[in-house]
């Protein structure tokens, strides 16, 4: 039996092994689904004290004492230890002693190494799968996750970004959330609820080293400017390109629609098929078949309107792209873009995205001072972590969904790396942050935002078939939400 090696050297050498039983048909709260279980039965053997620490006198033996925690898994099984101890008794004083066991903890009746495993894999694993695991209850498992969360929450400083951006993301009955990150690392430095003036105003004033803070990049939305004017003195605020092009998008779908809304349904369905997703497609990037979906509006009457809106949309991205280093040379593009509007009133919308841009003319032209390169890739990463934490413990509060998201390995590592984690330090090795199983379930972050794994979102273009969100919204769809929302896509094509 290699028990020893498997059950901490027999609980630290203290104990004894007397017995190893497996049971067949165990109690309901033992929750795995094979209705199996171990139990694990040792006694403690090691030193017992002779005279009582209170007042000198002789111990005297006492009823032993026996309880029940539990471990790991073993052979693949829930695991209990039944651990005997044996107590001594001082008559004079009443004095109990039974032995302390730096394995256990005993308050939650487990080994700490269950603990520490637990909140490790519940970073990334459902309550319900690691409960049935250790065939302890949801709750159980819920409880120490919190208390972990609780535990870094009071150890782990961040050091302050000089690199802030600010994203909102919505999630389904937790509402808006503000994500707080470090765009120089790469970091998700914090999550907050709700992102009202307000609250913001109130994070920020709490936050430690504010003068640090040089560049702050968010979305187009007015209230950021006074909590970022009041709360960091250095800063200086940009927007993202990513935010400002969406519009553009935006613009043209509803030039889209108002087109389409003049069509008799024959020619809407013919239109409909695939015209939405070419129209948002970058021309960089289109097969011939989009291609000649384009020309096939340039050379329409009725759909003319679409390629103008389609080039309208394309330049507008071009203000960016096409001029990457020169900030005069992309005002000016953005001038002439501005000017080529066509009067009609069906492109309206662009005018409004013009109207924008003036309104947000210093922030969103920063972009081209800002020293950090502030690519949607990494945001739209975070944002993807946070949503499938999300599914993942759908009916979570927030403070566990921004646990699991703010305490991976992989983003604390990376904090770490960058020199930006002010304490305590991550341990390599040991139990808490350090699992094999983490190796196989770390989340990347890559380098040029390009390569995002199983991200099905393209933010340029938007929803793709088979993504459980609104990338407009943000809006989360349950399974069943989206085959209604599929439902009503068929409708419009079909009615
Ligand atoms: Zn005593």
């Amino acid at each position: 039996m290699d028990k020893s090696t498997t059950i901490e050297d027999i609980l630290m050498s203290g104990f004894k092994l007397d017995n190893v039983l497996t049971f067949d048909d165990v109690p309901k709260n033992d929750q795995n689904r094979e209705g199996k279980r171990n139990e694990i039965q040792m006694t403690y053997i090691g030193e017992l004290p002779t005279v009582c620490p209170n007042c000198e006198q002789k111990l005297y033996a006492h009823t032993g004492k026996e309880i029940l925690v539990t471990d790991t898994t073993f052979v693949g099984y829930p695991t209990k230890l039944r651990l005997r101890f044996p107590r001594k008794r001082c008559k004079k004083c009443g004095y109990i002693y039974h032995p302390k066991v730096e394995a256990i903890d005993e308050n939650r009746y487990m080994t700490k190494r269950l603990v520490a495993k637990m909140a490790n894999l519940a970073i990334k694993h459902s309550f319900y799968d690691i409960a049935n695991e250790y065939g302890v209850t949801n709750n159980t498992v819920k409880n120490v996750f919190r208390q972990f969360i609780r535990e870094k929450e009071e150890e782990l400083r961040f050091q302050t970004p000089a690199f802030l951006g600010l994203d909102e993301i919505k999630i389904k009955k937790l509402g808006e959330i503000t994500v707080i990150t470090d765009l120089e690392h790469r970091t998700l430095y914090d999550m907050l609820e709700g992102r009202d003036q307000q609250s913001l105003t109130a994070y920020f004033s709490k936050m430690p080293n504010r003068e640090r803070v040089l560049w702050v990049c968010t979305d187009m939305y007015r209230p950021f400017e006074k909590s970022i004017k009041e709360s960091f003195p250095n800063a200086r605020w940009v927007i993202a390109h990513y935010h400002v092009v969406a519009y553009a998008n935006r613009a043209m779908d509803a030039i889209r629609i108002a087109v389409q809304a003049k069509m008799t349904r024959k020619e809407r369905v013919a239109t409909k098929k695939g015209l939405a997703y070419t129209l948002r497609t970058r021309l960089r990037d289109m097969t011939p078949d989009d291609a000649m979906k384009i020309k096939g509006c340039r050379e329409s009457e009725i759909l003319k309107p679409l390629a103008t809106a389609f080039d309208l949309k394309e330049d507008f991205f071009n203000i960016w792209d096409d001029n990457p280093t020169s900030i005069d040379n992309a005002k000016q593009a953005f001038a002439d873009w501005e000017k080529g509007i066509p009067t009609d009133d069906i492109y309206n919308d662009f005018r409004t995205l013009a109207k924008t841009v003036h309104n947000f003319y210093e922030q969103i032209f920063n972009y081209w001072i800002c020293p950090v390169a502030i690519t949607n890739g990494f945001t739209e990463c975070t944002n993807r972590i946070i949503r499938e934490n999300n599914i993942r413990g759908r009916g979570n509060s927030f403070e566990i969904l921004r646990g699991r998201t703010l305490f991976r390995y992989s983003n604390l590592e990376r904090i770490d790396k960058a020199g930006m984690l002010l304490g305590p330090p991550i341990p390599k090795k040991g139990p808490v942050f350090h699992y094999e199983e983490v190796k196989g379930i770390q989340d990347s972050v890559t380098e040029d935002g390009e390569d995002y794994d199983s991200h099905q979102y393209d933010p340029t273009i938007g929803l793709i078939p088979g993504v459980n969100f609104d990338p407009e919204t943000g809006e989360i769809f349950d399974e069943v939400i989206l085959d209604e929302w599929h439902e009503d896509i068929d409708n419009l094509g079909t009615d």
